[in-house]
């Protein structure tokens, strides 16, 4: 019998072993470059081959910056501080964004995935290489969308703040004119003409509190105040202190507990709790109109504010509707209103990165919650 050698026999393993790993590396779906610790090339696949446009044979043995000219071999070496194993397990199993150099000197983009092989060589690198071409380019064109998605926002936001402005002069012109007429000849023509004036005196005057709140609710983006500590307990005393005329009117009783500090523009905090409020005294039952504010700490260094009253109520359908730009769940003649209130709620409490939101039960009143950074997360 013919007996192998010891010698013969590890070599003869060797082999096995290394032409098993070279058949996975065939069957790999990425190119694969497998580089010793002195970064040269010891095996690679045909998609490497066909990826970086040479012959197997002109790249082994060759330095692996050839083809991944930096960033690679880098990473593969030991220096003063970390030893070739702390080199290594730094990078392994993290995607590393590189440029890839092609045989005929054009470039392109790829992600690495490095993971080590023992081997009687010593420590080799396994690199799998993904082309991420196509990536690349899809999210450069998100990127760009975004932008142009951004900037045709703003234009928006631009146009309906001008529009709104520039319509205020005319239409101060018809509202001031028709109110004169009524003023003027009412009773001297004939009943139609009276009411066909009243009618015109109205649509003016409806007209100028939706250019109004047109133009607050465009203010909210383009007119904010950067964010600053600011006290939410004076933000609603001041809405409270607008609020007198329709407090008293209603009888409304507002308690509210002790409020915090929070990271917020102070004009637009006032105008929420003002919204708020006035939409709680308005949408109200028959009898004392009771509203409570409160607010409870996320321990996130966010806050959660809560505006609760005892009114009408909103059925869980509307709950996102109302917050809609002209979204009214009631007539005109029933309350007045222009349906932008809520909307400039949202928008207020978007911009300072919380949301708002309604729990409520017809008849049972309505609770709207809104959150708002506290002042320490600065
Ligand atoms: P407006 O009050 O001008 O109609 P808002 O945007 O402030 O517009 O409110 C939208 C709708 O949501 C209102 O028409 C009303 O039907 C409903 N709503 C708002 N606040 C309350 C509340 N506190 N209780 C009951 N319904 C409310």
């Amino acid at each position: 019998m013919n007996r192998l050698a010891p010698d013969d026999n590890w070599s003869a393993d060797l082999k096995e072993s290394e032409a098993r790993y070279r058949g996975l590396l065939e069957a790999a779906p990425d190119a694969m470059v497998v580089v010793n610790q002195a970064g040269e090339i010891v095996l690679l696949n045909v998609q490497a081959e066909s990826q970086f446009g040479y012959h197997r044979d002109e790249l082994l043995g060759q330095p692996v910056t050839n083809v991944i000219p930096q960033g690679f071999a880098e990473r593969l070496i030991a220096d003063d501080l970390r030893s070739a194993e702390d080199a290594l397990a730094q990078q392994i199993g993290t995607g590393i964004e590189l440029t890839a150099l092609r045989k005929d000197g054009t470039e392109f983009p790829i992600e690495i995935m490095l993971s080590p092989l023992d081997s009687p060589e010593g420590i080799l690198v396994t690199a799998a290489i993904r082309n991420i071409t196509v990536r690349k380019s899809a999210e450069e064109q998100l990127i760009q969308s975004l932008e142009e998605l951004n900037r045709s926002n703003e234009e928006l936001g631009q146009f309906a703040y001008i529009a709104s402005h520039d319509l205020q002069e005319p239409l101060r012109m018809v509202a001031s004119y028709t109110q004169l007429l009524a003023r003027r000849y009412k009773g001297q023509l004939d009943a139609d003409a009276d009411e066909f004036i009243a009618f015109a005196v109205d649509g003016a005057s409806r007209m100028q509190r939706l250019i109004e709140d047109l133009l607050s609710f465009s203010r909210v983006g383009t007119k904010g105040q950067p964010m600053a500590p600011t006290s939410s307990e004076g933000a609603l005393q001041q809405a409270l202190s607008n609020l007198d005329v329709a407090m008293s009117d209603s009888g409304a009783q507002v308690t509210y507990d002790p409020l915090p500090t929070v990271l917020a523009d102070e004009i637009q905090l006032v105008q929420l709790f003002q919204n708020l409020v006035d939409n709680a005294i308005k949408y109200r039952r028959p009898g004392v109109p009771m509203i409570h504010v409160s607010s409870s700490d996320n321990g996130d260094h966010t806050w959660r504010f809560s505006v609760k009253d005892n009114g009408l109520g909103i059925e869980p359908k509307y709950f996102e509707r109302i917050f809609g730009m002209f979204e009214r769940l009631h007539q005109r003649d029933e309350f007045a209103g222009t349906g932008i209130g809520l909307a400039i709620c949202k928008k207020i409490v978007e911009r300072h990165g919380g949301r708002i939101s309604v729990e409520s039960q017809p008849g049972e009143g309505s609770t709207f919650h809104f959150g708002l950074m506290g002042a320490e997360a600065t």
